[in-house]
Order: C-alpha cells, then structure tokens, then sequence
C-alpha cells in the first residue's frame, strides 16, 4: 500500500513517517524526487523531511544516481543502526528476546525458561537483566534503542499493558508488565497479543507485492488467529480479537473446556494430538497436565511429528485429521474477512507442516461452505523462527515509524 503525505505544516511528524517509510519499502535506494512522486509530497518538503532524517542518522546517503539532465541524485537508504528494537516474547515455556536493527535484522537473541516466581518483581527484575545483557553482547549504541515490545499469550490489556490470567501462565495474574518494565529499564515499552504481534511482523516484512489482507493462524501451546486487513492489523475494542478456539469442528469430538465438543483450539493443538497418539498406543507415555508438562509436550509433539512425516502411517493419520478439522476452522475464518491469504507460523508449527500443507489447502477449495469466489493461497511465515519475538520488535518500529490514522491523528492533536 502506498502511503500518501499532506503538505500541511502542522502534520510534520506524519510526513517524517510516510518518506521513512516509503525509503524503508525500497532497499535499493530512493531518490528524493522519487520520493516525491511516490508520497504525493512536494520536492520541498522531501528535502525538508530528508535533511532532519539524516541529522538523525535514520537514514544514509550513498553515492548518486544520473537520470537524464540536471544534477545527479542522491540515493537515499535506510541505516540499520540508526534504530534498534528489543522483542520480547513470553511464551508458556520459554521468554525468547530479540534485538532488531531499523532494516529488521534480527541482530542477537536469547531464550531463558519462562520465570515462574511468585513475586512479580522478581520475574521483571529478571527480564530487565535478561534485555540489559543482549543489549551489551550485541554491542550495539544503547543510545539508539528505541524501546520495548512485548508478545504474551491473550487475554492482555493493552491499555494499561497488562498481562491479564493467560492459561498456562497460572502465576501471571494482572501483572503490569509494561510500566514495571519501563520502571525497571528507562526504556518505553508496548504491549501485544502473541498472535497480533505475528500479524504486525508479517506486514512489516512483507514484500510490496504481498497481500495486505490475510489471517496469520499461529500454532503454539495454544491455537490463535492475528488478522490484517487492508494493511491494517486488527485489534478488536479490548485488543483481544483474533480467538478461533471455540470454533466447532468435530460435532463428535472431545469435550473443551466451554462444555461443547470438537472445538478447534481444543481439538488440533499439540497436546490433543500427543494426547490421541498415546490413548491409541502409537506413542507410550502420558502427559502430566499443566504448564509442568510443557518440556515433556514439546518432546512428544517433536517425536509424533517425525514418526508422521517419516512414514508412520496411524501417526500420519493424526496430523492430517488434525489438519483437515483446521481446515474447516480455515474456511469459517476465509468467508469472514474475504481474505486472499492464510499464512501459517508460531512454535510448533515447522514440525507438522509438510503434512498439514499438503492436506488443508484441497480440504479448503473443495468445502462446499467456501464463499469468497477467488483463490486462497497458503503460506508459511516469513519469520521462521521466533516470529511473536519479532513481531514484538516490529511493534517498537510500527508505533514509532508507521504512517498510520492513528498516528497522523495522535500528532494531529
Ligand atoms: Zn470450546
């Protein structure tokens, strides 16, 4: 989506955002009257915006381009170092930290066991250590970082950047992750939903031809949807959209815990899948329940996958119900937003998708409920690994470079 500027004074900041980012979507270099042509600014206030960006050391100027008569151009780029981002994502398991630079290099990265102390403090005394040391190993200008962001399992209260009573985080109860946070490192701080913040990630990483409109399905401990359209992710009023669990798809199957049966975020997640392997004996062992068997779960889940993909055929037979019950899920979410893409990511998800791939999308065109009359096509994240952790980053770059509505009303005040 191109961005389009206003050369009204009082939108400074919004035209700082729209050039930035029009520099940003072309890695190769733009000129300033390129620039011009492409946000609808006058050549002035390019010039303007351009000079104050490269005081700031946002952006370099590399050597010159000659296109027809007059002075040869400047090419304008964006420097990687001239802004960094921390992502933090808190997964049941495992806190996973990234450092980002401005062009979405992922620069170092940690991971710790998720705390699980009582005392909150604890647990944000132990992340500001855990940010303080992948800023000093990584050696970049800690001037130059530009805040926090945060991925964690919903329900959140963005507002207030609240951790609200994620299920299997039984000791993150209210926790108020951002102001203490902050508190605790000087450094600003947001606040995301793990599934929003992949979806965030995914259209600041998308190429320009990619689809701006699509549901980002996220298969971590849990099942989650991140939804942009138009460009725009959506957040619902209290931040929590994107929630398919309670979707029905096996009138026969398992009673979730809402009482009814065959829901979707019940019924294709990893531990339903070990679950079913080991009640059938394909697998030996049981899990214990709760966040305490999340180790084991992920081994289980890694061992059913391979056994699948490796010619295992009753566990192959489990991952592609699984993927045919996600499929109907997929359909409900399709006809929703009229959406021209799925894409497919989060923790657990490499590991079954070569069979999930190869069954959904024919289970999906050939649902007779499918509405939208145009090809869907399903993809694979663009971040393989860690993407809620880059997602968070990117949250850092979005509310602070984006030329959104928001922003331009934000500084419109
Ligand atoms: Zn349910």
């Amino acid at each position: 989506m191109a961005w389009t500027g206003s050369n009204l004074p009082a939108v400074g900041e919004y035209n700082q955002t729209v050039v930035l980012d029009a520099i940003r979507r072309h890695p190769d270099g733009s000129t300033r009257s390129k620039l011009a042509s492409v946000t609808g600014l006058s050549s002035m206030t390019v010039a303007n915006v351009c000079r104050r960006l490269l005081a700031s050391r946002l952006i370099d100027e590399h050597g010159t381009r000659v296109s027809g008569p007059g002075k040869p151009a400047g090419i304008l780029r964006l420097n990687p170092d001239g802004g960094y981002s921390v992502g933090v994502h808190i997964d049941p398991a495992v806190v996973t930290y990234v450092l980002v630079d401005l062009a979405g290099e992922v620069r170092d990265h940690t991971r710790s066991g998720t705390p699980s102390a009582q005392d909150p403090r604890s647990v944000i005394d132990e992340m500001a250590r855990s940010i303080d040391a992948l800023i000093t190993t990584s050696g970049v200008d800690r001037s130059r970082v530009l805040g926090i962001g945060i991925a964690t399992p919903g329900p959140v209260n963005i507002e207030d950047g609240i951790v609200l009573n994620p299920p299997m985080l039984p000791h993150w109860h209210k926790v108020p992750l951002r102001a203490a946070l902050s508190e605790a490192t000087g450094l600003p701080v947001v606040l995301e939903k793990d599934v929003t913040a992949a979806a965030v990630a995914e259209l600041w990483y998308a190429e320009p031809s990619d689809s701006r409109d699509f549901a980002f399905v996220y298969y971590g401990t849990g099942l989650g949807t991140g939804i942009a359209v138009a460009g725009e992710v959506v957040r619902g009023i209290s931040s929590n959209a994107g929630d398919p669990g309670h979707m029905t798809v096996d009138p026969n199957g398992p009673v979730c815990v809402c009482g009814r049966r065959g829901c979707v975020g019940y019924s294709v997640v990893p531990r339903a899948l070990v679950e079913r392997a080991q009640r059938e004996g394909i697998m030996s062992g049981t899990l214990p329940a709760g966040p305490a068997g999340i180790a084991e779960l992920d081994e289980a889940f890694s061992r059913l996958a391979a056994m699948a993909t490796g010619g295992d055929q009753r566990a192959h037979a489990v991952i592609v119900d699984a993927a045919r019950q996600l499929a109907r899920a997929v359909v409900v979410i399709v006809n929703l937003l009229d959406i021209e893409r799925v894409i497919f990511g989060g923790p657990f998800w490499s590991r079954i998708a070569p069979i999930v791939l190869d069954v959904l999308p024919g289970v999906v065109r050939d649902d007779p409920a499918l509405v939208p009359p145009h090809a869907v096509r399903f993809t694979e994240s663009a971040i393989p690994v860690d993407v809620a952790a880059v997602g968070a980053a990117s949250l850092v770059f979005d509310s602070t470079f984006s030329p959104r509505a928001s922003t331009l009303l934000i500084s419109a005040d």
